[in-house]
């Protein structure tokens, strides 16, 4: 599979690319194969439009995804989440024509635009900005008790994985199965007393 379709080129696909991202750590890294580690520069490029040569070591990508991280969290309690780009990057800005194709006919639907930077860590922070601004409602907390990711709803998901709704539903599951065994209990119990109060009998 290609960058393009891991990271996705919308917005909503970006963010939730995005928000896997933010939990790299150096540990993390550590663990990847040759291959994996290979695919996430790929990844971490397309998605801050640089070449996969122009990335720093991924430890110290690992360190800045903590970073946006905490800008998240921060922009979830209704504050701001302010970052600073350093003096020394030359910040671009693309405004471009946004073509619409309606019946084989191309017209203009209108502009956009994006910031880049030759500076990795600052090209990847505007282009995270981009996406929380453009889809940061859908940003919600796992609702796994054991999880507390954030991660970018599609629908009406309440888990940031499918392994996370496996778990719940196994949760909940043994509580059933606990509560059924419960009640069998109390029966059984019930049943006994019965037959010591009224000496036995055909129970
Ligand atoms: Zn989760």
């Amino acid at each position: 599979m290609r960058s393009d379709n891991r990271v996705g080129s919308d917005n909503r696909k970006r963010l939730s690319w995005l928000l896997e991202f933010v939990y790299l750590s150096p540990e993390k890294v550590a663990e990847l194969s040759a291959t994996e580690q290979k695919q996430l520069r790929f990844d971490l490029a397309f998605f801050a439009s640089r070449k996969p040569w122009e990335l720093p070591p991924l430890e110290e990508i690992a360190i800045f995804a903590s970073e946006i991280r905490s800008g998240i969290e921060q922009l979830r309690r209704t504050t701001r989440w302010v970052f600073k780009l350093p003096k020394d990057s030359i910040v671009e800005r693309t405004i471009e024509p946004r073509p619409r194709r309606r019946a084989g006919r191309t017209t203009l639907a209108g502009f956009q635009s994006f910031y880049t930077s030759d500076d990795f860590r600052t090209s990847f922070l505007l282009c995270a900005a981009d996406a929380v601004e453009a889809e940061g409602t859908r940003i919600r907390v796992c609702a796994q008790k054991d999880c507390g990711r954030v991660f970018a709803r599609h629908r009406l998901a309440k888990y940031c994985s499918s392994r996370c709704s496996q778990k719940e539903r196994d949760y909940r599951f043994r509580k059933r199965l606990t509560k059924t065994e419960r009640s069998e209990r109390r029966h059984r119990y019930y049943k006994k007393r019965m037959c010591c109060n009224f000496g036995g009998g055909s129970w």
